[in-house]
């Protein structure tokens, strides 16, 4: 960064900013800006960001991790859906050349084809700070939609990188956590405390990077049954998943025959699964 550029981890430089365009955050929409320094370089680099590369930044606010990633990056695209914004990162980001900006709500996008028409052939990684609000269905949304994106290298509150990182059979380990793993490999590279944020929430963060899959890791003949099934266990996880499948509308007796033709106990209970264990009885259940 030259000397002349503003530093956009300072406070006193984001007051004086936000105060001329008189804006104020949004707690709506999960406006939390970084200012710890260290954070936005290690993001761009986990998202391994480099000169031929194209970035997909979420949520730019004013421009911090924005700025790093198109320092590495050979083409940033950022998606914002706060219509105050634009004229303040036309100050943050001037002269910033390989940055575009697509404003709407990243939920309602056709974000496959922006890729197609922003990044062409360059390898894509997603990178983001994601407002808590919406963490999960974004990230849900980033998978389900089968980006073709290497990474998703994203911030989000701690306890949610503990569910979309948990280790099967643990705790934490929930419907998302078998989604994710079913798309990704999950990592949780480092924690951020709250005191990095202005202003700052009630809770840490952490950014977790998810590597997508070439092929998924077992295979299922109905990918939208196995993940109905995985969410009703979820759903009533300290019932057995005889009695939550059933209680989600499947019927008892074919339960009892997918569970047993799957090889599991007909006590068996949702976090004892291993995904190849519920694209068993998905299978096993048939459509
Ligand atoms: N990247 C900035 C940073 O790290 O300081 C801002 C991160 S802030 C946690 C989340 C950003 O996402 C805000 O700029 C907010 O306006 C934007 N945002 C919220 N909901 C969004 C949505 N559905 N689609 C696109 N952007 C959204």
């Amino acid at each position: 960064m030259s000397d002349a550029s503003p530093r956009l981890t300072d406070v006193g430089y984001i007051r004086d900013l936000l105060d001329r365009h008189g804006f104020h955050f949004s707690k709506k929409l999960g406006q939390n800006f970084l200012i710890n320094p260290s954070v936005c370089p290690r993001m761009a680099e986990a998202c391994g960001a480099a000169p031929d590369t194209g970035v997909l930044e979420i949520g730019p606010g004013i421009g911090v991790l924005t700025r790093e990633l198109a320092h590495r990056a050979g083409k940033v695209v950022s998606i914002e859906l706060d219509d105050r914004l634009p004229p303040v990162l036309a100050e943050t980001l001037a002269g910033q050349d390989n940055v575009s900006f697509v404003w709407g709500d990243c939920m309602k996008l056709d974000l496959p084809a922006i890729i197609a028409e922003q990044f062409g052939d360059r390898p894509v990684a997603v990178c983001a700070n994601l407002p808590y609000y919406i963490t999960s269905p974004i990230v849900m949304m980033l998978l389900e939609s089968r980006l073709p994106v290497e990474n998703i290298t994203v911030m989000v509150q701690k306890e949610a990188a503990q569910r979309l990182c948990a280790a099967p059979g643990t705790r934490e380990a929930g419907a998302v956590t078998l989604a994710v793993q079913y798309y990704a490999e999950a990592q949780t590279l480092f924690g951020v405390s709250r005191g990095s944020f202005l202003p700052a929430p009630n809770v840490d963060s952490a950014v977790i990077r998810l590597t997508i899959r070439k092929e998924p890791p077992c295979h299922v003949q109905d990918e939208r049954q196995m993940f109905r099934l995985i969410r009703a266990g979820f759903n009533q996880r300290r019932k057995t998943l005889l009695n939550s499948l059933t209680a989600a509308g499947f019927g008892k007796a074919a339960i009892a025959a997918a569970l047993e033709a799957a090889g599991l106990s007909a006590t068996a209970r949702a976090e004892e699964l291993t995904l190849t264990d519920w694209a068993a009885v998905s299978d096993a259940l048939g459509a």
